[in-house]
């Protein structure tokens, strides 16, 4: 059904082949053409997942959980097997993952599902540098309940410190939620001493994956959290779909957001009873399509290897990091070059006297794609000191020649965002 396991020798430097995805083909990227850095917004797509959603629609397309009929049958088999994928990558067993529309969505449900066990006086500890779908729905939920959200504040590798984990984790928190791997600075939180502090404070914990589960081999039931959040399409899979992670065990404390068809148990005039997790959580029509072309996007994760991808998005980050160190011009956020902190394949920086938006038109002139701005994470850009940073994220397709032209350009940006504004001024 699909060409998994065909793939192309990827160039020098890379983990997988750019002519394996599409796009990167058609946009000769790796030869003078594209040099694609925002896989931390979202990853292209390999040929296998973009083969395995046109391979549902032609082959497989009915309503899973809902028809007695071959097709029925045939789409509900093959969205219990995506879900056994799923739950393997992240090291989790299949009953622990329900399907939704991606991170935000996961995590909305987390705040809203969660929020009954919030009362006046309580509090949620989040850290300075979450991603605005960890933090607003927990600002919502806590200002209903009259609990409060305390903030971990990172250093300036934007690592968090003991210390701090033990000043806000305390008798009062009832909720820790926290970012695996900052979006902004790449860096890799200590997720299991959170944990361990939660647990001490007999508070539950909630893990946004959003970035870990592309660039870290993730094991859900060694980092002990109770649940998490993820999206397919930041791990090669498609958008609009992603998962949640319940702890077996801790599933039972979550009232279901979204209520309608397929999560109910029985229905009466006045009242209804619903299912448990994760059919609970999965009202309405599934995005199955979503769900196994993210199947087939984790197998092809699984190919190459998580250790080896870690691997490959540190070296990427590192060589990025080392390279604008040495640009007079650049100026480099969070984890430093030689840093021992560990890293994934993420880089804030700006270019000194030229904002990131120009900088990152600048950078895209040469074809180099960066994102610019606050990346959904306002309060860390400001605790850096910024109103906006450029953000070069790497996948498994980029190679160290990508590095390097990124580097080229980053040098000339100051020329070239100089070029742009006089010729905005024409
Ligand atoms: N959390 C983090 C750390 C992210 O990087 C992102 C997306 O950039 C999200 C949450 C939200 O993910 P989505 O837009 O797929 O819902």
């Amino acid at each position: 059904m699909t060409r998994e396991g065909a793939h192309p020798s990827p160039p020098s430097g890379a983990l997988a082949a750019p002519e394996d995805f599409p796009l990167l083909a058609h946009e000769a990227a790796g030869d003078g053409g594209l040099v694609y850095l925002d896989s931390a917004a979202t990853t292209q797509k390999p040929s296998c997942v973009l083969e395995t959603l046109d391979a549902f629609y032609r082959t497989v397309n009915a309503n899973p959980h809902r028809g007695a009929h071959r097709l029925g049958t045939a789409a509900t088999e093959a969205l219990e097997a995506a879900r056994r994928d799923v739950a393997r990558l992240v090291g989790a067993d299949a009953d622990e993952i329900a399907f939704t529309s991606g991170t935000t969505c996961a995590l909305n449900q987390l705040a809203y599902g969660l929020a009954g066990l919030l009362h006046p006086g309580d509090e949620v500890a989040v850290s300075l540098l979450e991603h605005h779908s960890n933090l607003v729905p927990w600002l919502t939920v806590a200002r209903i309940a009259g609990a409060k959200v305390r903030h971990i504040v990172p250093d300036r590798q934007g690592r968090i410190p003991d210390d701090e984990i033990d000043r806000v984790i305390g008798p009062r928190t009832r909720i820790v939620a926290v970012s695996h791997v900052s979006n902004v600075l790449g860096c890799i939180q200590p997720v299991e001493r959170i944990v361990r502090a939660a647990r001490g404070a007999d508070a539950l914990v909630v893990l946004d994956c959003a970035q870990s589960v592309a660039h870290l081999p993730v094991d859900l039931h060694v980092l002990g959290a109770d649940f998490a959040a993820f999206s397919g399409h930041k791990m090669y899979g498609p958008m609009g779909v992603g998962a949640l992670y319940a702890r077996r065990g801790a599933a039972v404390a979550l009232q279901p957001l979204l209520r309608g068809g397929g999560m109910v148990e029985a229905v009466f005039e006045q009242g209804f009873t619903f299912k448990g997790f994760p059919a609970g959580l999965e009202a309405g029509t599934p995005n199955a399509a979503g769900a196994i072309g993210m199947a087939a996007a984790a197998r092809f994760l699984e190919g190459l290897g998580m250790e080896a991808v870690h691997a490959h998005g540190e070296t990427l980050a590192r060589r990025m990091a080392a390279g604008l160190a040495a640009i007079p011009s650049a100026r480099l956020y969070g984890p430093g070059p030689g840093g021992a902190e560990e890293r994934c394949g993420i880089v804030a920086f700006n270019v000194r006297g030229v904002g990131a938006d120009l900088a990152a038109h600048a950078l895209d002139r040469r074809n180099v794609a960066v994102r610019s701005g606050a990346h959904c994470a306002q309060p860390l850009v400001r605790h850096l000191g910024a109103e906006a940073v450029c953000r070069a994220s790497a996948g498994v397709y980029t190679s160290e020649r990508d590095v390097d032209r990124f580097l080229e350009a980053v040098e000339a940006a100051r020329q070239d965002a100089a070029s742009l504004m006089a010729a905005a001024m024409l």
